[in-house]
């Protein structure tokens, strides 16, 4: 049996729901799904680990990977640097290993164009106000930065027609579930089974 994964891409304003939703639909490490660990400029807040959360680096190494072109994508969000390694993620789908790329819609574009292929997924709040409450419950970040962050909340939800899929993150069980419809989807369509099931489907034919 071989297989190949599917690349998903998650994108969603600050607030949406994305790493919770992500949290929980890796809860149980399954074996067929990761998530990739994008390298950052940004300090690490409160709990996160670093290789965990992100890899954690300065501005100089950061551009050296730039050069060095370990990036498949990167950006600048918020004013800190992101990208997502090449070689990890390339290497993680040959095992058939789905891998999910929590990225801004800059980084979405990059991926797509490259890897067509992979699967978008855009992530709304239900609404303005709800995003806002969900971003001052955090409490991670001050007021500036909230604001700063509604306003580019609307930015990245203008580019939510650039995904194949939408999740409204309303009731959190029922996103959850809405997100596990899709990724069983993808696993079923012809081109993904006509992979996994190569050698069954090929007896199957045999006269
Ligand atoms: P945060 O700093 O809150 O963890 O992430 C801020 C934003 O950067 C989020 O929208 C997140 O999806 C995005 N982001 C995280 N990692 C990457 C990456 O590797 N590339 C791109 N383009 N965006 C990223």
């Amino acid at each position: 049996m071989s297989s190949h994964g599917t690349l998903f891409i998650i994108s969603a304003p600050s607030g949406a729901g994305k790493s919770s939703l992500l949290s929980a639909l890796l809860k149980d490490k399954p074996a067929d799904m990761q998530v990739s660990v994008s390298h950052t400029t940004r300090a690490p807040r409160v709990g996160e680990k670093d290789a965990q959360h992100y890899h954690f680096v300065d501005r100089e190494t950061f551009k050296q990977l730039i050069d060095q072109d370990n990036f498949v994508e990167w950006a600048e969000v918020f004013g800190n640097f992101y990208g997502t390694s090449k070689v990890v993620i390339e290497q993680t789908l040959a095992q058939g290993i789905d891998v999910f790329l929590d990225i801004d819609w800059q980084g979405a574009q990059q991926v797509k164009k490259l890897m067509p292929k992979a699967v978008g997924i855009f992530i709304l709040p239900p609404s303005k106000d709800e995003l806002e409450r969900r971003l001052t419950g955090r409490g991670q970040d001050n007021t500036d930065v909230i604001k700063g962050r509604m306003a580019q909340a609307v930015s990245e939800i203008s580019h939510y027609n650039e995904y194949e899929y939408v999740i409204v993150n309303d009731d959190f069980d029922l996103a959850l579930a809405d997100l596990t419809a899709i990724i069983r989807s993808q696993r079923l369509t012809l081109a993904s089974q006509s992979h996994t099931h190569n050698g069954m489907i090929m007896d199957l034919l045999a006269e």
